[in-house]
């Protein structure tokens, strides 16, 4: 049988994702049918789900506006693997400290929007991952940091910050895993052990 997996697809790097996500279920010999979700009713079909970044607050507001937010909360509650990148793990946070962010509240943390500043708005930077033999070419733009971690695992830091976590089915990076042909951040949210796709309910 072969696993669907969504995309959130309001805003960002939708096809970069569905890329990265093919080529690390073909690593682990799994066939995988991607579907873009732009409205409600896609979600509670998907056995994986990403969630790209773009502009938080417009990201939460479409999700919510096409009622694809609940169900992103229902995929997590169950245990399916989410990955949440950059804006996505702002909207997904606990606390993303602005209101007019609507935060779903699927990783607990705290986040800093924009927390690199100006003069370092994108850069690239090798990043030591729990889980990642070899350091992952991390691509940050605009990234959050993260400030606090309540129940959630760190598995990287950048200049003493936070800058992804796994919380349950949940990894969550500040920086951009979809940019770099390195699909190794997809492989450890999707299809490590550790993660939630169980191929004896499939
Ligand atoms: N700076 C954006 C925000 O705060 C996030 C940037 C990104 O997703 N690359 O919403």
């Amino acid at each position: 049988m072969s696993l669907v997996a969504g995309v959130v697809a309001v805003q960002g790097d939708v096809s970069e994702h569905a890329d990265a996500i093919r080529r690390a279920g073909e690593a682990h010999g799994e066939d995988v049918t991607v579907r873009e979700v732009r409205e409600g009713g896609i979600v509670p079909d998907c056995d994986l789900l990403a969630f790209p970044g773009g502009e938080s607050t417009t990201i939460s507001r479409l999700i919510h506006d096409e009622g694809i937010a609940d169900e992103i909360v229902a995929h997590v509650d169950a245990g399916k693997p989410l990955l949440a990148t950059c804006a996505g793990l702002i909207v997904a946070s606990s606390d993303p400290r602005d209101e007019r962010v609507d935060e779903l509240g699927v990783i607990d943390v705290t986040v800093e929007r924009n927390a690199f500043g100006r003069q370092r708005d994108s850069f690239e930077a090798p990043l030591s991952v729990d889980g990642l033999e070899e350091p992952f070419p991390a691509v940050f733009i605009r990234a959050p940091a993260i400030d606090e971690v309540r129940e959630a695992e760190v598995l990287a830091e950048f200049d003493g910050r936070p800058v992804a976590v796994r919380d349950g089915p949940v990894v969550a990076t500040a920086f951009h895993p979809e940019l770099l042909p390195d699909d190794r951040i997809h492989r450890l949210a999707f299809f490590a052990e550790s993660a939630g796709v169980d191929a004896s309910v499939r």
